[in-house]
Formats: C-alpha cells, sequence, structure tokens
C-alpha cells in the first residue's frame, strides 16, 4: 500500500466510537449469560441492522458452567473475625462454609507449587494475580491448574494492584476435578501473606456458584465482497460482573462497530468481503470463538484470509499485534503502521488470551490489536479484571486512533494481497 488511507478523515470526523463504548459500558457487568450481556448483544444487533448492508445473525452454541453468585473469606487473629473483601470467580464450583489452612505462595510460579510439594493438599494456596499481557507472565489458569494437580481444596488469587477491589477471571474449565476458587483484593491477600508469616493462618471460606446450562449466541454481520473470500473483524461482548467493562472489551466493540458503520458501503467493490464477529463466552475459556472456528468446514476456512481480533485496544498509547509469529500478517500490519503513521508494534509469541488463538490453532491467520503490551506500569489495562475498568478509563484519542489503524487494517486485509498461512 503505497497511498495513504482514505479513513483517516472519515474515522476522525464521523466516527462514532465514543458513543458505543458509552453505550455498551452501559450494560454494567456484562457477563455471559447474563440480562446485561443479552443487552449487549441487542444492542450490537440493533447497530448492525442499522447499518442496512449485508446480512445480520447471531449463531447459537451450548454451553455449560458454573456462574458465580457469591463468596466469603474471613480469618480469625487473637479472637478477632474479619471479613476479606473476595468474590467467586466464574466457572468455579460451590464450597460449603469449611475452615482451612492457607499456604502462601507468592507469585504461585510452577517452580513455587514444585517447592511447596505435598504442603498443598486439603489447604487453601494463596497466589498473585500478574499483569496478563506480558511475554513472562505466568497466567492464572496456570497457577489454578497447578493448585487443582496438587490436591488444593481451594484456589485463592489476590489482585496485584492496590485500592481496586477483588481481581476476577474463569477458573476452571468444566473438569470434573475442579476446585472452588476466590479472587481477592490486593488488600485482602497482602493480610493473609502478613499472618502467615507469624503462624498458621485458617480461613473460613465459602462459595456460591450455580450450575447452568446456556445457549450463547455469535452475533454476525457479512457483507460480501467480490470473490468467496473474507476478512473477519472480531471482538467479543462479554465481560465480568464487577464492571463496566469499559477497556475490556467496551473499546473493541466500539471501534469495530464504528469500523462496520465507516466502511459497509465500499465493501461490494473489494476482493474480499467483511465479516463483523462478536463473540460471547470469551472470558470463559473463548468459547464462543472456539465454537465458531469448529463449525467451520475446511472450506469456510480456506476462505477467510484472516481475522482481525480486537481486544482492549485503549488504555495505553502504543498498540500491539499479537501475530502468533505469522510473516503475513506482520506484513500487513507494517502496511498499515505506514499508511497511518501510528507504529503497530508485532509481539510474536503465540498467546491464547483472546479470540484470536481459536483462529491461529485453526490455521487462520489471525492478529489481536491491544494497547499497552508489555507496559505493566504505566498501562490502564493493569486494570482490567478488577472494579477499575471504567468509562473514564477510555482516551478519546487513543479510542479514534485505534478506529483508525483498524479501519486502514480492514481495507489492506480486504483489498491487498492475501495473507499466507
Ligand atoms: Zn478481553
Amino acid at each position: 500500500m503505497t497511498d495513504r488511507t482514505p479513513y483517516i478523515d472519515r474515522v476522525w470526523h464521523e466516527g462514532r466510537a465514543d458513543a458505543d463504548v458509552r453505550a455498551v459500558s452501559g450494560f454494567f457487568g456484562r457477563i455471559a449469560g447474563s440480562p446485561a450481556a443479552d443487552a449487549t448483544r441487542d444492542y450490537l444487533l440493533a447497530e448492525l441492522r442499522s447499518i442496512g448492508l449485508g446480512t445480520v445473525r447471531t449463531i447459537p452454541f451450548p454451553y455449560e458452567g458454573f456462574m458465580p453468585r457469591s463468596g466469603a473469606l474471613a480469618t480469625t487473629v487473637g479472637g478477632l473475625r474479619r471479613e476479606l473483601a473476595c468474590t467467586a470467580l466464574p466457572n468455579s464450583p460451590s464450597l460449603a462454609r469449611t475452615s482451612l489452612e492457607v499456604v502462601d505462595l507468592g507469585r504461585g510460579t510452577p517452580e513455587d507449587f514444585a517447592a511447596a510439594g505435598e504442603r498443598v493438599r486439603g489447604r487453601a494456596v494463596l497466589v498473585t494475580h500478574e499483569f496478563p499481557f506480558s511475554t513472562g507472565h505466568v497466567h492464572r489458569w496456570v497457577k489454578y491448574r497447578e493448585a487443582k494437580e496438587r490436591g488444593a481444596a481451594l484456589f485463592l488469587i489476590a489482585n496485584n494492584n492496590r485500592g481496586v477491589g477483588p481481581v476476577v477471571g474463569s477458573s476452571g474449565r468444566n473438569q470434573p476435578d475442579d476446585i472452588p476458587a476466590l479472587g481477592l483484593s490486593y488488600e485482602a491477600g497482602r493480610e493473609l501473606a502478613r499472618q502467615s508469616a507469624f503462624e498458621t493462618v485458617v480461613v473460613d471460606a465459602e462459595v456460591l456458584t450455580e450450575r447452568r446450562a446456556w445457549t450463547g449466541e455469535n452475533v454476525v454481520l457479512e457483507i460480501p465482497g467480490q470473490t468467496e473470500e473474507w476478512v473477519v473483524l472480531s471482538a467479543h461482548y462479554d465481560g465480568h460482573a464487577v464492571s463496566e467493562n469499559a477497556l475490556d472489551n467496551g473499546s473493541g466493540l466500539a471501534v469495530a462497530l464504528d469500523t462496520a458503520r465507516l466502511l459497509a458501503a465500499d465493501v461490494g467493490g473489494w476482493r474480499r468481503g467483511l465479516r463483523v464477529m462478536f463473540f460471547t463466552f470469551e472470558e470463559w475459556g473463548l468459547s464462543g470463538s472456539k465454537a465458531y472456528v469448529e463449525s467451520l468446514t475446511p472450506q469456510e476456512r480456506t476462505a477467510i484470509s484472516v481475522d482481525l481480533n480486537l481486544d482492549t485496544v485503549v488504555g495505553h498509547p502504543q498498540l500491539n499485534a499479537l501475530t502468533g509469529a505469522n510473516a503475513s500478517v506482520e506484513a500487513l500490519v507494517r502496511r498499515v503502521s505506514n499508511a497511518t503513521g501510528v507504529p503497530i508494534i508485532p509481539v510474536r509469541p503465540v498467546r491464547s488470551n483472546s479470540d484470536h488463538y481459536n483462529f491461529q490453532e485453526a490455521g487462520i491467520p489471525a492478529l489481536r490489536l491491544i494497547a499497552g503490551y508489555e507496559e505493566p506500569e504505566t498501562s490502564l489495562t493493569r486494570f482490567l479484571l478488577t472494579p477499575s475498568d471504567t468509562l473514564d478509563m477510555i482516551d478519546p484519542v487513543q479510542l479514534k486512533t485505534a478506529a483508525i489503524v483498524t479501519a486502514a487494517l480492514v481495507h489492506e486485509a480486504a483489498t491487498g494481497p492475501r495473507v499466507e498461512r
């Protein structure tokens, strides 16, 4: 692409992503399967239909899991009982009120678990959440699996950010041996860790969740191009119960909607069509996109040139693309950096932190656009999965920048060279 992208002016002056992010953040706590998530789905459907081009539909899929209801955690030190701030995690089984010894494993790396050995068995294991958008971090799922495999009775994960309440995030994967899990505030985690330095700490714990079966609905807009090929533009619309989910993923939803509106009328003249997809149950093991990708025939997979997945595209001025080290995806990203003047820094290791992963796993080129990768100190994305993922975190200029980059990515992916496998 040697020409400048034709969309900078249009996105800057006509884009309405700020209104969209405000609207979806208003559906507070849109955890999949909740009325707020259904309202978000309906908003997205209405907005896509109002474009008046292509076909809009939902693709249903079954999902079964544990909906979090409540959690309770208390310690008694010197005869004084203290309630600690916590929340039940999605897909945690219930735990009837019980007393458990705490084992504090600090960060909770596989090495920490190996060193603790049998001390974990039958106890409540305490670990720390980490900034997830860093190649060196140890994901919650790894810590949870270690705790489960070593026979822990309860998984406690404490926020790494002070003053923002308990951290959330799904725990189990619907395995019969899943263990109960609570997210704790930073302060609750520190209190348990400090007491553990003096004596054996016993907590009084309870986890209430409800086994449910849902029909998830992925939302799709398809506008055909000149050939059978497609560019997928995706963003997940589910979130967590504790926040407005403004960054994650109100920002991605708003930018995808904006892009669809502003580019729709041009798509018919392009080589490849535009398939906008809003996935759900992303926060539950990427289940919506997994169901979708698994449903595709080999021909349908081949017809997808690339998936451009938007997840948390605001929160830091730096944009990154998780490319899974696909050189052709990186060439696309570089052409768009040049066309827009916005640097998009590639991150090469395969990361299973959003829906692009299921495309990559199926051999379909994909990227995740994300703000502030490897910026744990300065990126507001450190507040994801906490009550502080709020609308005031959305910087309007960052939102515009992400929308300009996305419009250019879609245009170039649809009209430029096919992205190679
Ligand atoms: Zn997300």
